[in-house]
């Protein structure tokens, strides 16, 4: 079956690393028509708009989306082109596999966990008030009024929504997830000792959507526990499901299990739409110097071709990436022992490199 795919190449490392993607899972046997659409500064310049319609249509039309990272614009007054795609097509599972594959520098080889987080409530609902705001100086005084506990004056304050709604749906998501690809066991993190009613009512409607799934293990962690068991014991996890703040936080620290941003994919995905795309950002530094490692993008493909239902080319493409990291040898300068080894490949050459494998 030919697909049409919308691609959003990103700028900064972005247009390298999503040319090197393409070449990977086109070669991978995906038949695959692209469909180009604008994003970030140079739509600002065209556009008006770091995120146009436009780009926003394709991908409400194809359903399905690949992007390269975008710098996020400081002191235009435009919102992250990251957060409005999220908002806009109601991209509401953030999904992060982090896999050790063996030949990248890591303390913990044979880490296999997927974080799924929520990508829409929590702290990142973006409800704040300024401090000595007037909407700021009503809250304090409902708050004093209502709750009989005082907020000093001089606060600022943001408003963290999680909704019984909002967690069936990420928690449907991550049992799902396991079910389809034969994950044994869920746990959810939270404060919930601390905030009854949102991390609480988290983890008490995760625990409620678990039952409807019995051939999956479910268990809780607080998460201070959780970030220590994962330094000392991540192959006790499996996936993990996460309000935003956590989730955001753990994801780092997973990547950081199995051998950082050079190799940490992602995906935001929603029930209409999903957009694949590495968890680094562009590295500006690095733009047009054909250095930066694609495996994080290619394995953002690998995760795309799943979703659309390409498991042969997905299993084909990811253990090419593998067998190439597992060698060793035509890898970018990031994953050599030495980072100034001259043996290092480029972005492209470590993309020919894995295509050889296929
Ligand atoms: P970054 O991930 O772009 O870069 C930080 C450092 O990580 C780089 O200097 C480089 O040393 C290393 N690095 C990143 N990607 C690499 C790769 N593929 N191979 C090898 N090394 C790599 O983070 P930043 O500097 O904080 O952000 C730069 C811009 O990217 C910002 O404008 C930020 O808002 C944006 N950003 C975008 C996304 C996205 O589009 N999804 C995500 C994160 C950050």
């Amino acid at each position: 079956m030919k697909h049409t795919i919308t691609l959003i190449k990103g700028d900064g490392i972005g247009p390298e690393v999503s040319d090197a993607t393409v070449r990977c899972v086109e070669a991978a046997g995906l038949r695959v028509k692209w469909e180009i659409a604008e994003a970030g500064e140079d739509a600002i310049k065209k556009y008006g708009t770091p995120l146009p319609e436009s780009t926003l249509d394709s991908i409400r039309k194809n359903k399905v989306a690949i992007k390269g990272p975008i710098t996020t614009p400081i002191g235009t007054g435009f919102r992250s082109v990251n957060v409005s795609l999220r908002k806009q097509l109601n991209l509401y599972a953030c999904l992060r596999p982090c896999k050790h594959y063996e030949g990248v520098r890591s303390k913990y080889p044979g880490t296999d966990l997927v974080i799924v987080r929520e990508n829409m409530e929590d702290l990142y609902a973006g409800i704040e008030f300024e401090m000595g705001s007037a909407g700021a100086r009503k809250l304090i005084d409902f708050i004093a009024e209502n709750e009989g506990s005082k907020i000093q004056s001089d606060s600022g304050i943001s408003i963290k929504p999680i909704s019984r709604t909002g967690t069936q749906r990420i928690a449907k998501f991550a049992f799902e997830y396991a079910q389809k690809y034969g994950r044994k066991k869920v746990t959810s993190v939270t404060k919930a000792n601390i905030m009854k009613h949102t991390d609480g009512l988290f983890m008490r409607t995760a625990e409620e959507v678990s039952k409807g799934y019995p051939d999956v293990a479910y268990e809780h962690r607080l998460v201070d526990n959780m970030c220590m068991q994962l330094v000392q014991k991540p192959e006790l996890y499996d996936v993990l499901l996460l309000p935003n703040l956590y989730g955001d936080i753990l994801s780092d620290l997973c990547a950081g299990l199995v051998g950082g941003l050079g190799v940490a994919a992602g995906a935001n995905i929603g029930d209409e739409y999903a957009v694949f795309e590495a968890t680094h950002g562009s590295a500006p530094s690095y733009a047009r110097k054909n250095k930066v490692n694609p495996t994080a993008m290619i394995l953002s493909g690998v995760l795309m071709l799943r979703h659309i239902g390409e498991a042969n080319a997905a299993d084909r493409l990811e253990n090419a990436v593998a067998a190439v990291i597992k060698q060793g040898r035509d890898v970018t300068y990031d994953m050599k022992p030495n980072r100034d080894d001259p043996t290092a490949a480029g972005t492209q050459e470590m993309a020919d490199a894995i295509i050889r494998h296929l």
